[in-house]
């Protein structure tokens, strides 16, 4: 298996809200470079195939699914609150909830339009980095689709499930399945997504809610109870053309994994039904118990077998990485997926 990485996202470190403001001290936070570290080690020491750094597919495969005004905040919104606002912390402190009729030109009144939360902080090199988190993936998905390759991996960071066509937020900037979805269906293949981290990936819903050429599938705690609240239940099945292309498996917080398993296998099926040339998975570990924000029942091993479920169907495969925030088990957690998908 091939396996495309990008050692600069080191740099962003969205930690370092605790250090520059005191509101945000006692405040939990788990998207920290050590991640994308932990599993490269991890991927490293058990020897699946070489990793590389990325292809560099321009910023205009980013702009046929993010706005171009999305971008230019996540280029320059540093360097202006340091400009206008004298802050080194660009957040929002506003958020715009309604229709807008004018853009605001100042930045805090931007950051309110493109954010939906404060979880997301856009430091010097976040666009850097969540720029080549995309390009990442676009490369896993260039390989499968050029070589034939069975199996790629973008070991992406920061994750991008959250990011949608105008809105950024949960630790996303940039949506790198979206992009790599994107950019396979303008090259003729039929896509399926598969996402199962434990967070509903909103960002990725919208952006093909009212399409048929990418079918959606999320597996995810229940919205009712669980971030990201407002999209990811089970009513939500595309809109217009995308109608019956979107499917979402909310499942109860403890959940273990006989119903994980279960709510999997109806996943799988919509994917079978829908005879894609290439499967995407949105790969989030944080499904796994003792996940500091996830809180599903179920035991590391079991990523093994939902690894094995998903080689079943006999498909390219491109994985992206999205959460999994338990640093003690990250990489293991990772290879062990793998482990099952590559039958090994
Ligand atoms: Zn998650």
């Amino acid at each position: 298996m091939h396996t495309f990485y990008y050692p600069g996202h080191i740099q962003h470190d969205p930690a370092q809200m605790h250090r520059s403001d005191t509101l945000f001290q006692n405040r939990f936070y788990g998207e920290v470079p050590q991640r994308g570290q932990l599993i490269f080690n991890a991927l490293q020491a058990a020897k699946l195939g070489p990793i590389t750094s990325a292809g560099d597919f321009s910023i205009d495969t980013i702009g046929e699914i993010h706005e171009y005004g999305l971008l230019n905040l996540l280029q320059n919104a540093h360097e202006r609150m340091a400009n206008e606002a004298e802050s080194q912390l660009a957040l929002p402190n506003t958020f715009s909830k309604f229709a807008l009729r004018h853009k605001p030109q100042s930045v805090w009144g931007q950051l309110g339009c493109y954010a939906f939360d404060t979880a997301s902080p856009i430091f010097e090199h976040t666009w850097e980095t969540a720029y080549w988190a995309v390009q990442t993936a676009v490369s896993a998905a260039a390989l499968v689709h050029a070589q034939g390759s069975k199996v790629a991996y973008a070991l992406c960071r920061p994750p991008g499930h959250h990011a949608g066509p105008n809105f950024y937020g949960g630790g996303c900037y940039l949506n790198n399945t979206a992009v790599a979805a994107q950019w396979l269906v303008q090259q003729g293949q039929r896509v399926a997504i598969l996402d199962l981290d434990y967070h509903h990936g909103n960002g990725t819903q919208m952006i093909f809610y009212g399409r048929s050429d990418a079918l959606y599938c999320s597996i995810h705690a229940d919205p009712l109870h669980e971030y990201p609240y407002y999209w990811g239940y089970a009513d939500e099945y595309g809109e217009g053309s995308g109608k019956g292309y979107n499917y979402n498996f909310p499942l109860p917080r403890s959940s273990t994994e006989i119903v994980y398993l279960a709510a999997l296998e109806e996943a799988l099926n919509r994917i079978r039904f829908y005879v894609p040339d290439i499967l995407i998975v949105s790969l989030g570990v944080d499904i796994i118990q003792g996940d500091p924000i996830g809180g599903f029942q179920i035991e590391a091993g079991i990523l093994r077998q939902i690894g094995k479920a998903i080689a079943a169907l006999r498909l390219p495969s491109v994985v992206v990485q999205e959460g999994g925030f338990n640093l003690e088990n990250l990489g293991q957690l990772v290879v062990t997926f793998f482990n099952g998908l590559l039958g090994k």
